[in-house]
C-alpha cells in the first residue's frame, strides 16, 4: 500500500449506502433526488445515442465536449460577469468529485496548508491529505436564535479573529462550499468577503465547491466568490450537472477559473481520466442552452427546483420538530442538521464504544425503520432526498 493512502482508507458512504441496502430502508447518507431528471434533459440524452451523430459514442476533447465549454463559458461568464474563454476557463470532469481531486492534486504541494470550514463534504480532508498537504479546520459557530424560532443554517458564523489565525504563510488555499453541505448554510456577501479579503492579503487560493448553486431558498442569493474584487484569478469554482439537473448517476461535473490555475488542473485530468462520456456532455450542455434562454424566469428549470424543494424542507421541517428534533432550517442544499440529544436515552452505548452519538444515532435510525415516532420522519426523508 502506498503510504499516501495511510488514514484515508475509510468512508463514511461506503458504510451508510451498504447500511441502507442491507435495510432495504431510508438511505440516510447519500443526498440525490428521487425524481428523474426534467424530460428536456432526458431527451436530450435519448438523442445524443440513438440519434444520427454516431460520433457521440466515440472519445471528444480532452477537457470537455465543445459544445458544452462553450456553453458553460457562455453561462458563467455572464454570471461572474467575466469574459471565459471555453477551451482555456472551463474544464468537464467526471463529477464535482474529479474537479476537486484535480484542484488538490494540482495545486497542493507537500507541507501547505489547507483550510476546510466545519461541517464540511467529507472528501475535502482526504484529498487534501493525499496531496501532501495539511487541513487546518474552522468551525461555524452557533449562534442562539431568536426566541421561540428554529435555529437557521443562517445561524452559523465564522469568528473572523478565529478565522484570521488560520491563515499563515503556509496557506496555499480555502476550500469554500457554498451552500454548504451538510448545514445548508448560503454564505452571506459579507462573509465571502471577509474570506476573500483573508485570501487576498496571504495569496491564497480559493477551490469554492458550488455544487448546490441552485438549490437556495427563501429568495436567498448564492454570490459567487470568484466575482468579488481580487477573486477571479486566485478561484476554481466548481459544479455539477448531477445536482444541476437531478441526474446525479451521470458524473458531469467542471471547473472554472483562470487558466494560470486551470492548466494545472488540465495536467491532472490529461493523465488520469483523459476525458469524460461523450454523450452525457452532450445532453447537460443542451440542457444548459435550454437554461441560458430562461434564466431568471419563472419557467426555468433552476427555479422551479429550488421551489420544488423548499416545500420539501418545509416538510421536513415540521415532521422533524414534531418527532421531537431540533431541526436546522437549511437555507439550500438537499441536507439538513438536526439536533437530536433529546433521543440519547434510545440508543444506549451498550458496547461503551468510542463512536460518536451521531454516527450511533445515524445507524440505530436506519436499523429501527419500525419505530413509530420516527416513520414519519423517515417517510418524508425519503420523498425529500
Ligand atoms: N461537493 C459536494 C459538497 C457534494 O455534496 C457532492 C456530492 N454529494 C460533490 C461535491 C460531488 O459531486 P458529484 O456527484 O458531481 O461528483
Ligand atoms: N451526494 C453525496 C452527498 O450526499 C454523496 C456523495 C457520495 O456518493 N460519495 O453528500
Amino acid at each position: 500500500q502506498a503510504r499516501r493512502l495511510e488514514g484515508v482508507d475509510k468512508n463514511i458512504w461506503v458504510e451508510f449506502v451498504k447500511l441502507a441496502t442491507t435495510h432495504a430502508t431510508v438511505n440516510l447518507g447519500q443526498g440525490f433526488p428521487d425524481f428523474p431528471p426534467p424530460d428536456f434533459l432526458r431527451e436530450a440524452f435519448v438523442r445524443a445515442v440513438s440519434g444520427e451523430n454516431h460520433m457521440l459514442h466515440q472519445y471528444t476533447r480532452a477537457f470537455g465536449h465543445p459544445p458544452l465549454v462553450k456553453i458553460l463559458a457562455q453561462f458563467f461568464g455572464k454570471l461572474l460577469g467575466q469574459e471565459l474563454d471555453p477551451l482555456t476557463n472551463v474544464m468537464v470532469t467526471v463529477g464535482a468529485y474529479q474537479a476537486l481531486f484535480c484542484c488538490f492534486q494540482a495545486l497542493v504541494d507537500e507541507g501547505d496548508e489547507v483550510i476546510i470550514i466545519e461541517p464540511f463534504f467529507d472528501c475535502y480532508e482526504p484529498m487534501v491529505k493525499m496531496a501532501g498537504g495539511t487541513p487546518m479546520f474552522i468551525p461555524l459557530r452557533p449562534k442562539a436564535p431568536k426566541a421561540g424560532q428554529l435555529m437557521s443554517s443562517a445561524d452559523w458564523q465564522l469568528d473572523p479573529a478565529e478565522l484570521a489565525s488560520k491563515f499563515s504563510k503556509r496557506t496555499k488555499a480555502v476550500v469554500l462550499n457554498s451552500p454548504n453541505n451538510p448545514l445548508g448554510k448560503v454564505f452571506s456577501r459579507g462573509e465571502l468577503e471577509l474570506i476573500a479579503d483573508l485570501c487576498v492579503k496571504h495569496d491564497a487560493l480559493c477551490i469554492s465547491d458550488e455544487v448546490y448553486e441552485w438549490l437556495v431558498y427563501d429568495g436567498k442569493e448564492h454570490v459567487r466568490i470568484a466575482s468579488l474584487p481580487g477573486m477571479w484569478d486566485r478561484t476554481v469554482s466548481i459544479g455539477s450537472a448531477g445536482k444541476t439537473f437531478s441526474a446525479t448517476g451521470w458524473k458531469v461535473g467542471w471547473t472554472v477559473g483562470p487558466t494560470r490555475l486551470l492548466q494545472h488542473l488540465r495536467t491532472v485530468h490529461q493523465n488520469s481520466v483523459y476525458h469524460c462520456a461523450t454523450a452525457a456532455q452532450e445532453a447537460v450542455a443542451q440542457g444548459f442552452q435550454r437554461e441560458l434562454e430562461r434564466l431568471g424566469q419563472a419557467d426555468s428549470y433552476f427555479a422551479h427546483l429550488a421551489r420544488e424543494l423548499q416545500g420539501k424542507r418545509d416538510r421536513l421541517v415540521q415532521s422533524l420538530d414534531a418527532a421531537g428534533m431540533k431541526p436546522i432550517v437549511p437555507e439550500g442544499t438537499y441536507f439538513l442538521v438536526a439536533d437530536i440529544s433529546a433521543f440519547a436515552s434510545d440508543v444506549p452505548n451498550t458496547t461503551g464504544s468510542d463512536e460518536p452519538y451521531d454516527s450511533r444515532f445515524a445507524k440505530w435510525m436506519v436499523k429501527n425503520k419500525e419505530d413509530a415516532t420516527l416513520k414519519a420522519a423517515n417517510d418524508i426523508l425519503q420523498k425529500w432526498k
